[in-house]
C-alpha cells in the first residue's frame, strides 16, 4: 500500500513570491567507461532571499554535484541531463557560458572544499582576491587591492596579509581567505561546500561562527553543504537531507531536529553528538551508501532501513508535503512516527 500520495513537491505552490534560487527536477549524471553514475537524480527545492539552507547527507550522495551544477562547473564526463536551475526566475542552464560569467561571483559565489587547492600557490592572496573583483565588477586595481584587505579584515585576518602567499597561511586562515574571496564581488547567493573539511574541531567551529555572522551581516542567501547534520543546526534556517542522489526530507532546522520523519534523517541525527550536549550513545548507520551506477527500484534507502516493507523495494516513494512545510519521501513516515 502506498500512503499519503499527494501532489509532487514541484506542484505545490509555496507563496506567490519568486524564489531567488529554484532547482527543478535536476539530474546530473557522470558518463564513465563503466556505466552512468546518477549522482543527482531528480532534485527539487527552492530558496528564498536571505535564507540559509543546509544540504546534508553522507559522502557520495550527490550534494557537491548539486553545488557544482548550480555554479555550472560540472567537470567531464559529467553532464546536467535534465531539469532547471532558476536564478531569480531565469533558467541559467539555457544561457551561454559567456552570459553566465556575469552571474558567477556576482550573483552566485562558492566557497570550495579545501582552500589550498582553490588558491593558486604562485600568487599572493591579495592578487587572487583582487583578480576576482577585476573580472566581475567595475573597480580599478588599487581599489580592488584595498577592498581585498577590507575583506580579509571582515573574516578576521590582518589586511596586510594580502601580501602573503596561500602557503604562508595556516589551514584555518586559508579557509577564511577563501571566504573573503567568495565575497569579493558582493554575491547574492553563497554556496559553501564542506567549508570546514580538513580543519580541526576548534577551527571548524570558528569558521562556522564566522560564516554565520557574515551571512547575517551581509544578508546573504546561503546553501551550506555538509555531511555533519549538527553543523546545520546552528547555521541554517532550513535543512534538506539527501540520500543516493535524491532528497528524502526537507523542513525547518528546528522541526527536523525535534520531529524527523525519514528513518535516514533520524539515523543521521543519532550518528552525531547531541548539539544540546546531553549524553547519549552514538549509533552508526548499518550498511553502505548505494552504488549510484545501478540504483535499485523502489526506495533507495530500503536495504539499510529497519522499517522497510516489501513494497519499499519496488515502489519509489514520492517526495510529499507530509505536514505543513515538512516534506518527506517515505511510504511509512506516519507509522514510523507513531512508533518512535
Ligand atoms: Fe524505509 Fe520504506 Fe520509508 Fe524507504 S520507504 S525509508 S525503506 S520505510
Amino acid at each position: 500500500t502506498r500512503h499519503n500520495i499527494k501532489p509532487d513537491y514541484e506542484e505545490i505552490k509555496v507563496g506567490a513570491q519568486m524564489s531567488v534560487l529554484e532547482i527543478k527536477n535536476l539530474k546530473t549524471y557522470f558518463f564513465t567507461p563503466f556505466g552512468t553514475v546518477k549522482a543527482v537524480d531528480g532534485v527539487t527545492f527552492k530558496m528564498e532571499k536571505g535564507q540559509a539552507l543546509g544540504l546534508v547527507g553522507e559522502s557520495g550522495c550527490g550534494k557537491t554535484t548539486i553545488a557544482y551544477s548550480i555554479m555550472r562547473l560540472i567537470p567531464l564526463p559529467g553532464k546536467i541531463v535534465d531539469g532547471k536551475i532558476l536564478l531569480n526566475g531565469e533558467n541559467i542552464l539555457e544561457i551561454s557560458e559567456k552570459d553566465f560569467k556575469k552571474y558567477r561571483w556576482k550573483e552566485l559565489s562558492m566557497v570550495f572544499q579545501g582552500a589550498m587547492a582553490a588558491f593558486n600557490p604562485l600568487f599572493k592572496i591579495g592578487d587572487q582576491i583582487s583578480e576576482a573583483m577585476l573580472q566581475h565588477i567595475d573597480i580599478n586595481k588599487k581599489d580592488a587591492m584595498k577592498r581585498s584587505g577590507e575583506l580579509l579584515e571582515l573574516v578576521g585576518i590582518d589586511a596586510d596579509r594580502v601580501n602573503n602567499y596561500p602557503w604562508e597561511l595556516s589551514g584555518g586562515m586559508r579557509q577564511r581567505a577563501m571566504i573573503a574571496m567568495a565575497l569579493a564581488a558582493n554575491p547574492t547567493i553563497l554556496v559553501a561546500d564542506e567549508p570546514t573539511t580538513a580543519l580541526d574541531v576548534i577551527v571548524s567551529a570558528q569558521i562556522m561562527d564566522l560564516i554565520k555572522s557574515i551571512r547575517e551581516k551581509l544578508d546573504l542567501t546561503m546553501l551550506l553543504i555538509t555531511h555533519d547534520i549538527s553543523v546545520v543546526a546552528q547555521t541554517c534556517d532550513e535543512v534538506a537531507v539527501m540520500y543516493a542522489g535524491k532528497l528524502v526530507e526537507k523542513s525547518s532546522a528546528s522541526e527536523i531536529f525535534k520531529n524527523s520523519f525519514h528513518p535516514y534523517t533520524t539515523a543521521l541525527i543519532e550518528a552525531f553528538p547531541s548539539i544540546k550536549g546531553e549524553n547519549r550513545d552514538l549509533k552508526g548507520i548499518p550498511g553502505n551508501p548505494l552504488d549510484l551506477m545501478n540504483p535499485p527500484d523502489g526506495c533507495r534507502f530500503a536495504a539499510r532501513c529497519i522499517y522497510a516493507q516489501e513494497n519499499c523495494f519496488s515502489d519509489e516513494p514520492t517526495f510529499i508535503e507530509a505536514e505543513t512545510h515538512h516534506y518527506v519521501a517515505c511510504h511509512y513516515w506516519k507509522e514510523i512516527k507513531m512508533r518512535q
